[in-house]
């Protein structure tokens, strides 16, 4: 079958709605771009993005950071974590996981994921017994939620905190529920590549007080935590002023300003990130080399990438696949090379990571394939990609070749 090439760019986001462009340059207009640098009576845009998050993710509490990363590192020394605990997270996920357990002193165990690229519930349950960890950080990396009533129940039987990493989860739910409810906290990224954009970003939300009262001073309140929009009342931090460290993460007007508009109009987006999934999936589906994940009825996920394996695959078949399609313009990620090409989620290249065996996670990754699927690609692209990508997965592979 000759296919024609593909000629858009797999990193191309839509642009900033005019409305939230509006807002920021009304923030310019002021001069104050900085979260307390507020008028007498005004409440500032980062204030009322936490209070508008708070109401969106149905939680208590809500705090806006400079990024998802920070957010992650908040999040763990406001659970307490520090020097020596051990922090039990995905083995196939980004880098900045592994890096925010590190940052606090803390040493990553990696657990075993399974071939739907979810978090290995058993493998997970054997390492809390090998290791007792202090918390468990559950990266839902690619969108891929595991049991979250499972893992759960068994972080509450345990009584380790449970951290979700929802960088790729905003907007997605496990029975009616939003990811990132399930335990401690959960953190967002509004990161160019994620969800919403506001360059670099990160949300982190919770119910619980002392947790968040810590989290605000951590994030560089100096003193004004009064005036977060979603956050415990004063007496919750009485103490915790005084013992928590300035860690300087805050968010700024600007960011904020162009992310309520986005937050606005997330469903939407979820809307047209799960269409576009679909007709990929549609189209790979009909390739009998071609694996899509399980994705069980309790999971509503947001497509904004497709993961496919190709079960067998050799590295040097795979280096063949990865090539041939970019010959007709379609970025694929091959998350089985131990070169991380373009990507930071193997784990044996995070050197500040204990090396581990995880035989389960790498026989999965060998055979592991990501596109990204932005919202400027409509429906007749997303089908011209998936067909580019069963025509090179369907092609034999070098040793068949005459
Ligand atoms: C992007 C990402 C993060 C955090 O990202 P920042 O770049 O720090 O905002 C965390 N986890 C995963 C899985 C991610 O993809």
């Amino acid at each position: 079958m000759d296919i024609r090439p593909f000629s858009r760019s797999f990193t191309q986001q839509e642009p900033i709605p005019e409305d939230a462009i509006a807002a920021a340059v009304e923030v310019m207009r002021t001069g104050r771009l900085h979260r307390y640098n507020t008028a007498p009576d005004e409440v500032s845009q980062v204030s009322v993005l936490e209070r508008e998050t708070a109401a969106w993710q149905g939680s208590a509490y809500a705090l806006a950071c400079a990024s998802g990363g920070a957010a992650l590192r908040i999040g763990l020394r406001a659970a307490g974590i520090g020097a020596g605990d051990v922090v039990l997270t995905n083995a196939f996920t980004l880098a900045p996981v592994p890096g925010a357990i590190v940052a606090v002193g803390a040493r990553p165990v990696l657990v075993e994921i399974d071939e739907n690229l979810c978090l290995d519930l058993d493998d997970l349950q054997a390492r809390i017994a090998a290791h007792r960890p202090a918390a468990v950080m559950a990266s839902h990396m690619r969108g891929h939620l595991c049991d979250m009533d499972r893992l759960s129940d068994i972080c509450a039987a345990e009584s380790v905190p449970l951290i979700e990493d929802c960088a790729h989860t905003m907007g997605a739910r496990w029975r009616g529920r939003r990811s990132g409810s399930f335990g401690l906290a959960g953190a967002f990224s509004t990161q160019t590549y994620k969800h919403l954009n506001s360059g670099e970003g990160g949300l982190l939300v919770s119910d619980d007080p002392a947790f968040m009262a810590r989290a605000i001073l951590l994030s560089g309140s100096y003193m004004l935590y009064a005036r977060h929009g979603a956050a415990p009342g004063d007496a919750w931090f009485r103490d915790a002023r005084l013992d928590m460290p300035n860690t300087s993460a805050r968010m700024d007007n600007l960011r904020a300003a162009l992310l309520r508009p986005q937050l606005a109009r997330i469903e939407d987006a979820v809307r047209r990130w799960n269409e576009r999934y679909q007709a990929v999936a549609a189209v790979l589906a009909e390739c009998a080399r071609i694996v899509l994940p399980h994705r069980p009825p309790e999971e509503e996920f947001v497509g904004s990438s497709i993961q496919f394996r190709l079960p067998g695959i050799t590295p040097e078949e795979a280096r063949t696949f990865v090539r041939d399609a970019a010959a007709l313009g379609v970025e694929l990620k091959w998350f089985g090379d131990r070169e991380p090409v373009g990507f930071t989620s193997a784990h044996q290249s995070w050197r500040y990571v204990e090396p581990q065996a995880l035989p389960r996670t790498d026989a999965t990754l060998a055979g592991l394939f990501d596109v990204r699927l932005p919202l400027t690609f409509d429906l007749g692209d997303c089908d011209h990609i998936a067909r580019i990508i069963v025509s090179c997965a369907g092609k034999p592979m070098p040793e068949n070749r005459p």
